[in-house]
This record gives C-alpha cells, structure tokens and sequence, in this order.
C-alpha cells in the first residue's frame, strides 16, 4: 500500500441495479438496464464525482459500465451475460487497479441464477485481482449474502426510505473507499448478522415507527470509535432465493465496536419485528370499496398494491379492475371514480380510431402477467386521448358507468397529480380513485381525503405468506410462528483475499 499514498489511487465504477419480482412472470432484458459507459457515468454521479469535485480529483477514476433499470421482472440470463461481460471486457482493459466502486441495488434476480450480485462481484474478482480494495454501496431493500459480503471489502445501504439519501450514501461508500486507499489502512473488518424478518417496503418506512428509531441508530452506530461504517438492509421481499432476509452490517477496525454495533443493530430491528406495519390501513379489496364507498371523504383513495409497478409488478394485472367492473356501486353513475390504470395497446388504438366521444369494446391487460386474471373486455365511451407521454406513449380514457380507466399504450405508474389533470381528469372532485401503487405518492397523499391499501393479487403481493416462497430460509417471519430466537451474534466475515469459512447461512 506504500505506493498508493504517494499517487493517487486508480479506481473503477462498475454495477447492475434492478429490483425484480420472482413472482411476476415478466421479464428484463437488457436495453432495460440504460447501460451508461464512460463519461455518461460522471454524469450520473456529478453530485459528488463531476469535473472539479474534491472526490473526483482525489482518484484517477475509470468508469466501466453501471445499468440500472426500472423495477420490474426477473432478468433474463442472456441480458445478465451480456451487461455482465462487457463489465468484465473493460475492468481487463484497463490498468491494474487499487480499488472499485460497485454501486448495486441488490434484489436483481437472474433466470437461472441465485444471488446474481455476489455471482457478478466474483466475476470482477477474477478480473480486476485479489488485492483491488471494493466498496459496495446498495439499496436498503437489496440483499446481502454471506457472499457478497465477504467479495466486498466495504459495504453500505440507504438509511432512509423513501430515499432521501440516496446520493449520501453513494458519496459516503466512495469517500470510505478513497479514504482507505489513501492512508493505506486496507481492508476493514466486517461483521454481519442475518435477522429472520422479510418485511416489504409498505411496512418499514423511516418516517414512522418502528423502523424511524431502528434506522436512527445506525448514524449512531457508525460515529463508534473504531467503526467505519453501519447499515441495515430490510432486504427484498417479491423475490424467493435464500438470501432474502434482513441483515445488518458493520465495518471498521475496532473488532469489540464492530461486533457490538453489528449485534445492537440487528438487536434493534429483530425486537422491533412484531411492531412493522403497513403505513395505511389494509383490507382486501372489497372490504376498501366499502369503506370508501360508506366514507363522507372525498377523494378516497385505494391503493391497488399487488400489481404496484414501480415496486416490480407487471402493471397490467386485471384482477382489481375486473373486480371494479362488476361491482353495481361502482359502475353507479351518481359516483365519479377513477382507475389508472392498464396496459392495452390495441384498446388504445381502437379508442384512437375512434375519437372523443365514441362508444368502444376493447380489450386490456394481462398481456404479461395473466396468472391471476385474463384480459378484461368492456365497452364505455372515449372521454379523452392524449399523446406524447413518456412512459405511455398513449393514454385514454374510457368511461363505463361512473368509472374512468385509463388505459395506457405502455405501462405507466400515476403518481402526479398532473398524470391525472393531463387527461381531463379531476382526481380532488373524484368520489373514488384506485391507483397500482403501494404507499401513496406525496402529491397523491395530499390530495387524498381518505386512504386504504388493498391487498390485491399480483408481483408484489403486499400479504407475503400466500405468495408461496419456498426457498427462504426458515423460520422467518411473518411466515412462521414468532416463537424462536434467532442467532444474532455478529458473524466476523473473512477478508475478500482469504477464503471464506464458517458455515453456510
Ligand atoms: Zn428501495
């Protein structure tokens, strides 16, 4: 390491970022990923990496390739090797290295594959040599196997959710990288507990109870004396590989501090289990239609979960609108409400065709994921068309009874206000508006008067035990009795350039 306080450290960037369900049936390829080579990296980054930064004058940095893609299906095994030797081609390239940035989300699942990151990090491993110093920087809802955790040299997640800090975190897991490289401390310890907790996203926000005060004491946690860095992963729950669990890690050169904060934080979020919660009041979609339908306040929103898009569902399940559809309180047009929304190309062409004003029979949905619902065929009157969006391409909406869907001509998640008034609608004047989201977006939790979760069907199933994972590791909760006490001593991982010991767990 002598060298390398002399000169200044040559780094690499490389990663791969999805949040993909297993229990969806679509899939990822690799245009999906947006793969960003060279300066496009910089970019990315320039909070804390673009021209002039003190970061980015502190290294001689190399970028290879990050992809990261919108949640969604499993990746193909064809996009997993493609993306993941064109990172292998450039790292040889390049000149022997002293450290690289791996920037992750976490919960990538891969056809064929279990604990794709770990998989890939080996790969690079093998590229780049033993003693290049790796800081992992993910997502607080990844996953972090033994694995992984031992082909990391530093490793670190988001402690917020929603992810404020997101940015933070990133500049944290490279400033730490930096920082050893430059004064030549090498690889830290790290010790990692696994906590026996799969919780989705729903339940463990940090801005309310339990996970706000669990989370608070990992800043804490990592001002220790002797500690470098502290982090809890929730983990990810859509997806059925026996790494998908809680973890709490803990990096630094104190062996006692390092421990012991690692075993306080897994402590913490372990005795907080029973108190995770969804963040609005649940029912099944029937029992929210009656709520919303006996509340006095308007609008009230249903939250369609099961299908929620941007947490990995498909986004053209069927089940929540066919469900609407033969609901007589619904169709009643005395009441104005609002569905966005479903995939349905050819529904949009033939609304198109038509115009404003027409009466149309159409099909929609379940194109992708069909495994709870067919597509559903309704006839209703054009009531708006609208060109251009981004993500939709196509959007209209057809009114049948007292319900306006909006079908779009590519999968959209609705989570602005403007995503609404855009296409003629009035959501604030709207007696009911079901939306596939999980927790309401802000702009749409400000509007709404009254708010329910429906635990609806599809990828991401918010009710965890009847989705059917049978390749977590066991007992876990919530899929078994709480009546067992897990192991949280901290589990000291061996450095990446030894070979990893201790059992499999
Ligand atoms: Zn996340």
């Amino acid at each position: 390491m002598s060298d390398t306080t002399r000169r200044r450290p040559l780094i690499a960037i490389a990663g791969l970022g999805i949040e993909a369900s297993t229990f969806s049936p679509a899939r990822t390829e690799a245009p999906a990923f947006h793969p960003m080579r060279g300066s496009e990296i910089f970019d990315r980054y320039a909070a804390f990496l673009g021209e002039g930064t003190e970061l980015r004058r502190a290294a001689d940095w190399h970028p290879a390739l990050v992809g990261k893609a919108l949640p969604g299906g499993t990746a193909t095994a064809a996009a997993f090797a493609t993306l993941s030797d064109e990172i292998v081609e450039r790292l040889r390239a390049m000149p022997p290295l002293d450290g690289l940035w791996y920037d992750i989300h976490g919960a990538m699942t891969v056809e064929g594959l279990a604990d794709a990151e770990a998989v890939l990090l080996r790969r690079i491993r093998e590229a780049v040599g033993p003693d290049v110093l790796i800081s992992t920087t993910m997502d607080l809802h990844g996953n972090v196997s033994r694995e992984l955790a031992h082909q990391s040299d530093l490793i670190t997640c988001y402690r917020m959710a929603p992810h404020e800090d997101a940015e933070e975190t990133k500049e944290r897991g490279v400033r730490n990288l930096v920082e050893r490289l430059q004064n030549g401390a090498g690889r830290p310890l790290k010790a990692w507990v696994p906590i026996p907790v799969l919780l989705p996203g729903e339940k463990t926000s940090t801005r309310i109870e339990p996970a706000k005060s669990v989370y608070a004491q990992v800043s804490d946690a990592a001002a220790q004396p002797g500690v470098l860095d502290a982090a809890i992963w929730v983990g990810y729950a859509w997806a059925d590989e026996p790494r998908n669990r809680a973890v709490a890690v803990v990096t630094g050169d104190d062996e006692a501090a390092v421990g012991a904060q690692a075993e306080r934080l897994a402590r913490a979020f372990w005795e907080a289990g029973p108190a995770f919660d969804f963040v609005a009041p649940v029912g099944s979609l029937a029992e929210t239609l009656d709520a919303a339908i006996e509340s006095d306040k308007r609008p009230y929103f249903i939250s369609d979960s099961g299908d929620n898009p941007t947490a990995g569902g498909a986004g053209d399940v069927t089940w929540t609108l066919a469900r609407l559809l033969e609901d007589p309180r619904v169709l009643d047009t005395q009441r104005v409400a609002i569905y966005a929304s479903i995939p349905g190309p050819d529904a949009v062409a033939t609304a198109v065709e038509a115009g404003v004003g027409a009466t149309v029979t159409v099909t929609a949905g379940a194109a992708v994921d069909d495994v709870h619902e067919g597509p559903v065929t309704f006839t209703g009157v054009v009531d708006g068309i609208r060109h251009g969006d981004r993500d939709a391409e196509i959007e209209v909406v057809i009114r049948v009874g007292g319900v306006r869907i909006i079908v779009t001509k590519l999968r959209k998640p609705y989570h602005l206000e403007r995503d609404f008034t855009g296409l003629g609608l009035d959501p604030r004047n709207a007696d009911i508006v079901v939306v596939k989201i999980g927790y309401l977006e802000p702009e749409l939790y400000d509007m709404a008067a009254g708010w329910m979760m429906a635990l609806t069907p599809g990828g991401v199933d918010q009710d965890l035990v009847r989705l059917g994972h049978d390749r977590i590791r066991r007992p876990m909760l919530p899929f078994d009795a709480p009546d067992f006490d897990p192991d949280l001593h901290a589990r000291f991982i061996a450095p990446s350039n030894e070979p990893l010991t201790g059992p499999d767990e």
